[in-house]
């Protein structure tokens, strides 16, 4: 897709230090290396995000990410590993073309973290929230 600095670098318009690629995918490390070894695996079918992914795109996807996140393990030496999608601007998408972020971890004082606040759980609001959901979920 013209415009698209993913897809470009799918092209090779614009160079990138490639991890992994074969024909659905392109793994390549992050320019902003939040952790060293942070890398992003993107289709190579240019798709918005997961929200847009068809269950093809997705299985080519993300059936790649554990051999690709075990080999960025054994380089860097990382003791875990954040996996991230970001899909839509309120959840920090910035580049419109899905991508998978793999964040190697280090320390508890590595230079990523992430917080979720925790509630406490009401169960009655949980199972109704999930009858919910589980309606509009595809089968
Ligand atoms: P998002 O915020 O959309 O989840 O992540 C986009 C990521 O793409 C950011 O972490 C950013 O550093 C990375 N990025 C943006 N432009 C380029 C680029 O031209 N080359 C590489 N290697 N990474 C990029
Ligand atoms: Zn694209």
């Amino acid at each position: 897709m013209e415009n698209c600095i993913f897809c470009q670098i799918i092209s090779g318009d614009i160079p990138s230090s490639k991890i992994y690629e074969d024909d659905h995918v392109l793994a390549f490390l992050d320019l902003s290396q939040t952790t060293k070894g942070h890398a992003l695996l993107i289709p190579k079918t240019h798709v918005r995000n997961v929200l847009d992914m068809s269950q093809e795109v997705a299985e080519t996807t993300f059936s790649r990410l554990p051999k690709i996140a075990r080999g960025l393990q054994k380089a860097t030496g990382a003791k875990g590993m954040n996996i991230i999608n970001n899909s839509e601007e309120i959840a920090g998408q910035t580049v419109f073309h899905a991508h998978i972020h793999l964040v190697p971890r280090y320390s508890d004082d590595d230079s990523f973290s992430v917080n979720y606040t925790v509630h406490e759980p009401d169960f009655v609001a949980l199972g109704q929230l999930a009858e919910q959901i589980a309606k509009e979920v595809e089968q």
